[in-house]
């Protein structure tokens, strides 16, 4: 902390970690400008080579906090050495995606190679691009699995696992394929745990599976009372392609007086400001990598009100002092509690009523609610203003102009247009022309604006106890129970699933199948009965729909299967 806007050439903060040079110029390009807590702590320890759990939520960098020393120890491999070099597991098809294209941005400038490869994808080109040898492969547990059996994936090479999302890993009912893949692996490697939570089950993993693992767990003490300043703190939970679209939204309907937009990375800045630049704001940015020049004409733009909007990273806004904002709006959830709170803190000064607004990705979820329990205060999840909301808006803030102009008089001038219309047409006619043209120049005409999709938050322990079977009356069955088994009271729905053990059909399938392709998490899955020829699953009942048109154009095991509500079927 501490750090002024005075400092010239900018450090990136990662240099004192001692990876790589190439890794560290990859950061900077991709606008980095500190390492978080998680990556600041665990990457000096993982570089050495040493086991690691680590207890972080998504949000906080943790991706980069195993990637960057895993690239930076392969970057010292023997080249003819076997492939893949690591493996990380991790429990949905969305996160593989993600994390594999991060591995592939920070391990671009070392040519490292990187293949994800989950459940629902055809096997052919999986297995060619493992022929053909990938450095790092990110797998869902299941996949995996299925690889190493055809012998696809090999594992005698690997000298790094990494467990992502551990706990998430769990409930997905992914455990015995997690103790299978590590036994296989290779005992002279580095293992490496990431979860959210630590609950006993995961304890239990890394007894048996790691050797003397260093913990790192990024503190989350309360803040002291009266720290905290007090601001109405609302989130929208947005998929990361609907962000721009969301914060273009928020913008309008909020119409902020003066805003700062805080975000991760220095590149972010750059697109926002060119982004709301283009749809008529008046928006400046600030960042680490600007010189002191830079950084002066923009905040005399600021504070002498020719910008309304400042988009800025944490780092560069550090010590400035500014007056006279009316919203704070967070286009990511920082990876840093404190972050937050400093970030906060610059709107409702001096007795002003201020807001905040955080924009969060669904899996982000978690991290928001670790930051209401740090600083004890609630972040209100909104819906999305829709298409709607922001029509009425407008009109409203039409009226409110016309309003203005009435209660400011001095209309006479215009009587003669009115007057001469007038005997030609209604006066309520003239009167909504006028408004509409009013409406128009204002640039609040209706354009093509899209509906942005509204995402269930991500419930923090969604079970409920398992229910007894009842339905399916075909012979034993295998049962999962989600991990947990606290009291979800959700309304659950039973769902019929056209596949069975006959098919080689297991929990984790199913799970997979509804997390990679519905968007649920492990957790709102619920119960799961597999019986010969058919399943039967738990979802809650508001997103049943969404999870049967989903797996209807998807394949378990290779098959697309039917896929309804199970009071549907015939028998019952
Ligand atoms: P993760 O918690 O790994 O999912 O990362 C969350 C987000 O933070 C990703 O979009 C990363 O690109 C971003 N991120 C990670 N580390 C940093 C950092 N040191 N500075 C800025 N952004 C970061």
């Amino acid at each position: 902390m501490g750090e002024k806007g005075s400092k010239k050439a900018v450090d990136t903060g990662f240099s004192a970690l001692g990876l790589d040079p190439r890794l560290q110029e990859a950061l900077t390009g991709l606008g980095y400008e500190e390492p978080s807590p998680i990556q600041r702590e665990a990457i000096p320890i993982l570089l050495t080579g040493k086991d690691l759990i680590g207890q972080a939520a998504t949000g906080t960098g943790k991706t980069a906090a195993f990637a960057l020393p895993l690239l930076h120890r392969l970057s010292l491999e023997d080249k003819k050495r076997i492939r893949p070099y690591a493996l990380v597991l991790v429990p949905t098809r969305e996160l593989a995606m993600q994390v594999a294209e991060a591995v592939h941005r920070y391990g671009r400038p070392l040519g490292a190679s990187v293949l994800p490869v989950y459940g629902g994808q055809a096997y052919g080109p999986q297995i060619r691009a493992l022929e053909r040898g990938s450095d790092v492969v990110i797998a869902t547990p299941g996949r995996a699995l299925d690889l190493i059996k055809r012998k696809s994936l090999r594992l005698d090479g690997i000298r790094i696992v990494v467990l992502d999302e551990a706990d998430e890993m769990l409930d997905m009912g992914f455990a015995e394929d997690i103790e299978s893949i590590l036994s296989d692996t290779p005992k002279e490697r580095q293992t490496v745990l990431f979860s959210a939570t630590l609950p006993p089950r995961i304890a239990a993993i890394a007894r048996k599976h790691l050797t003397e693992p260093q913990k790192v767990q990024i503190q989350r003490e309360p803040s002291a009372p009266g720290t905290v300043p007090l601001v109405k703190q609302t989130a929208y939970i947005v998929p990361r392609g609907h962000k721009l679209a969301t914060l273009g939204r928020v913008l309008d309907i909020e119409n902020p007086s003066a805003a700062i937009v805080f975000c991760r990375r220095r590149n972010e800045v750059d697109e926002l400001v060119e982004t709301l630049g283009a749809r008529g704001c008046r928006v400046e940015g600030l960042h680490g990598g600007m010189t002191q020049e830079q950084r002066n004409r923009v905040m005399k733009k600021f504070r002498g009100e020719t910008a309304d909007l400042l988009i800025a990273t944490d780092v560069a806004a550090r010590g400035l002092d500014i007056q006279h904002l009316s919203h704070v709006i967070n286009f990511d959830v920082p990876v840093e509690i404190e972050s937050y709170v400093h970030r906060i803190g610059r709107v409702g000064r001096a007795g002003r009523e201020g807001v905040a607004i955080t924009l969060a990705e669904p899996r982000e979820h978690r991290q928001l609610r670790m930051i209401e329990q740090a600083t004890g205060q609630k972040i209100a999840i909104e819906k999305i203003p829709t298409v709607a909301d922001l029509r009425a808006r407008r009109l409203e803030l039409t009226r409110a102009s016309i309003r203005e102009a009435i209660v400011d008089g001095e209309l006479e001038r215009y009587r003669v247009i009115v007057e001469s219309l007038a005997g030609e047409f209604d006066v309520m006619d003239v009167a909504m022309a006028a408004a509409k043209l009013l409406h128009q120049s204002i640039g609040s005409e209706d354009g093509d604006e899209e509906e942005i999709p509204d995402v269930e938050p991500f419930r923090e322990r969604p079970f409920r106890d398992g229910r007894g079977g009842g339905a399916g009356r075909g012979g034993p069955r295998e049962r999962r129970r989600p991990g947990g088994g606290e009291s979800r009271g959700a309304d659950m729905t039973r769902l019929f699933v056209g596949a069975g053990r006959a098919a080689g059909v297991r929990p984790q399938d199913l799970v997979g199948a509804i997390t990679g392709e519905a968007g649920l998490t492990g957790r709102q899955v619920g119960d799961i009965d597999i019986a010969d020829r058919f399943s039967l699953v738990e979802v809650p009942s508001e997103l049943a729909d969404t999870v049967i048109d989903a797996l209807r154009g998807a394949r378990i095991k290779g098959r697309s299967v039917t896929v309804r509500r199970e009071r549907e079927r015939g028998k019952d």
